[in-house]
């Protein structure tokens, strides 16, 4: 009874499982994967309880991914330097603020 559909990254045609029926993508993790991030991108665009949710656990995304946190600092620096500042912040650059210092060293 299922119609093959296409993939909606991939163009190749898949069965729909039966118990997803508004499926639009195929079972390749590669399109799977696509298909997570974009559905995140979405919400984040769209609900704001969602990215408040998304905030109170980025604390815990850090604890699962490691790697992110051996981003070397200075790294961290130049992103951060490419920040436009905000007009009204305090006089003090940032690279001098023990504040900020102090949460680059904490991310
Ligand atoms: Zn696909």
């Amino acid at each position: 009874m299922n119609e093959t559909r296409r993939c909606l990254y991939c163009q190749s045609s898949f069965l729909p499982s039966r118990h997803r029926p508004q499926q639009r993508v195929c079972s390749r993790p590669d399109c799977q994967r696509q298909r997570r991030t974009n559905s995140r991108r979405q919400k984040l665009a769209t609900d704001v309880e969602y990215r408040q949710v998304v905030r109170d656990s980025q604390k815990q995304w850090w604890d699962e991914h490691p790697g992110y946190q051996k981003v070397d600092l200075e790294t961290k620096r130049k992103a951060i330097a490419r920040v436009k500042p905000v007009a009204h912040q305090s006089q003090t650059p940032w690279s001098k603020n023990p504040t900020i210092l102090d949460w680059l060293e904490s991310l």
